[in-house]
Parts: C-alpha cells; structure tokens; sequence
C-alpha cells in the first residue's frame, strides 16, 4: 500500500508521496530534512546526515562528504555528555541491583533516547587534521 524504501537523497520527495500533497506535509518535510543535515565546521555546509553526526557522538571520525575533511565531535563537550550516559547508566543500575527491581532499567531506555537526541544536536563538531587534533 505505502511504499516505506527510501533513498537518502529522495527523502523529501518520498515523505510528500507518502503524505500526499498538502502544505502540512510540506513543513512537515522541510523540518524534516532540516533536522537531518548539520554543518560541516569546515566548509560552513549543511552536508552531515544525522546518523553520521549520530556516529560522531559515540567517538567514530567521520568525514564531511562535500570538503572530505575528518570531522569528529567536540572532545571536551563529548565527554561530558558521556559523564551524564555513565552516570545515568550508574544510577539505574544501581537502582535496579539495590532495589531489586528491573522497572529502574526501563527507567533508563528514555533518559539513554533524551541524552542521545542532546549529544546529536548540542555537541558541536570539530574539524580534525593529521597530527592537529585540537585545530581550531
Ligand atoms: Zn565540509
């Protein structure tokens, strides 16, 4: 019936087929890819997709796929973020083993998903070069 496949760079047009025409779907599309992409420090484009920006919050190196320069996530903020994943894992685990009770694990699935959505959209990336990590 609804034809769910959809390629990256026809996502847009794919959701307006999904939705059918209509300027709800319209917004509703154009925040979409608003979200999706986030600017590359280096060349000032709005080129990273939200699963490499995702990537970036969990210390992989990603490029930018317009400047190809390596692209990281800020190292000191990054850390702080993983503070609050450690000590919120830390908290409900120890919670749940105390306690004895499992429900303080379910607890912490959505504080994980809130501290993911905030690492992906508040924690800036970094440009990197061979041998200058903290390039400005
Ligand atoms: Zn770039």
């Amino acid at each position: 019936m609804i034809n769910l496949k959809i390629h990256p760079s026809s996502w847009r047009h794919t959701l307006a087929r999904i939705n059918g025409a209509g300027y709800h779907c319209l917004l509703f599309s154009e925040q979409q890819s608003d979200m999706k992409k986030y600017r590359c420090p280096k060349c000032g484009e709005d080129t990273i997709p939200l699963k490499a920006k995702y990537l970036a919050g969990i210390w992989q190196v990603i490029p930018c796929p317009v400047c190809k320069t390596r692209l990281c996530a800020n190292p000191i903020i990054l850390t702080l973020a993983w503070f609050c994943y450690v000590w919120a894992a830390a908290w409900f685990g120890f919670s749940a083993v105390l306690e004895e009770s499992l429900e303080y694990l379910l607890y912490l699935i959505p504080v994980w998903l809130i501290l993911d959505f905030l690492n992906v959209r508040l924690v800036p990336l970094s440009a990197m070069k061979p041998g200058h990590p903290e390039q400005p």
